[in-house]
């Protein structure tokens, strides 16, 4: 079996187009102008790397973008003070700052320093638990883009047996809230999960978010299910170069899936979409108007 490829980058580009259109009907309505504010501390380059694409497609999408800088010695207070400003403006609808951070910024308090309702990333706890007790709110990024993906192959989730492998709160713990609201039956591992491979074997879909490349291997997919690689993880290659892979072993897998999501190009981009749809949806709620109901087809 030659798996089909899920092409994240297509079905990222027909959110995002949808997205824009509705931030036009926003904005000419209601006057509206969705405003996402980046924050990024010192040089990591692949943070650049992230901010450049994500303060980009914020302006595709016809938000108003805006990037602050801040040196890596920044002040932890230094920081808190800026993003009390965000929270406050009310041009400014949606927070993120960029993870990593340095060492003398508590990532954990700078994320519960975002207002709820502005933090489109959905790391606050208060995000958190709103999506555990199943009542709305903002639903993290990559989470929701694994959700669409694997419902562009199955048309509802209902009674599938899902294996999320990870179990960070940025990824795995809200992608398994999101399937049991989907009604699948989930599966939790992580790195103390005795037989992961035959864990693996009996699911339909298998979402990897684990950090390591290629962990997990083709004869650990049954045959015919779902994979949605999370991974990103950089590694050496031919001439000295580097090059992306995921946490699936991609060739090997794609012979036995019935179809997977390449990396690059697949919960990537979708990633990014899903930011802009929350930017979006939250620029509706601040302003007492229902949120569009958006996804890909
Ligand atoms: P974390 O490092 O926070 O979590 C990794 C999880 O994997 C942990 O729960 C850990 O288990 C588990 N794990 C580690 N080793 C093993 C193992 N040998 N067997 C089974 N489980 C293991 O990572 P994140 O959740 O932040 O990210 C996961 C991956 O997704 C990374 O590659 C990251 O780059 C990528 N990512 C991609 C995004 C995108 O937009 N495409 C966005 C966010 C992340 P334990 O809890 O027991 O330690």
């Amino acid at each position: 079996m030659t798996a089909s490829i899920i092409d994240g980058k297509a079905i990222a580009a027909q959110l995002s187009e949808q997205t824009a259109e509705a931030v036009k009907h926003l904005t000419a309505e209601h006057g509206i102008e969705p405003g996402l504010a980046v924050v990024l501390v010192g040089e990591n380059p692949a943070s650049e790397i992230y901010v450049r694409s994500k303060t980009a497609k914020t302006a595709a999408t016809n938000m108003r973008s805006l990037l602050y800088k801040l040196p890596e010695t920044v002040k932890a207070e230094e920081l808190f003070e800026l993003i009390d400003k965000l929270n406050t403006d009310p041009t400014v609808h949606g927070i993120l700052v960029q993870l990593p951070l340095p060492p003398q910024i508590d990532s954990q308090r700078v994320i519960e320093a975002i207002a709820p309702a502005k933090d489109v990333d959905g790391f606050h706890p208060l995000t958190a638990g709103l999506l555990s007790t199943g009542l709305p709110g903002i639903v993290p990024c990559t989470p929701l883009a694994c959700i669409m993906l694997a419902k562009h192959v199955h048309k509802s989730l209902t009674g599938l047996e899902a294996v999320v492998i990870g179990r960070s709160n940025i990824v795995g713990k809200p992608l398994a809230q999101l399937l049991l609201m989907e009604n699948a039956t989930v599966t939790i591992a992580h790195s103390k999960t005795r037989d992961l491979p035959d864990v693996c074997r009996r699911a339909d879909i298998v979402f990897a978010a684990v950090g390591r490349p290629e962990m997990v291997r083709g004869n650990w997919i049954k045959p015919g299910a779902t994979v949605i690689d999370v991974g990103i993880n950089r590694v050496p290659a031919e001439g000295g170069k580097s090059k992306l892979v995921g946490d699936v072993a991609f060739t090997e897998a794609s012979q036995v899936a019935g179809a997977i999501t390449p990396v690059p190009g697949g919960v990537g981009p979708m990633t990014i979409a899903c930011l802009m749809l929350n930017t979006l949806k939250a620029a509706c709620t601040q302003n007492g108007l229902e949120a569009p109901s958006i996804s890909p087809s």
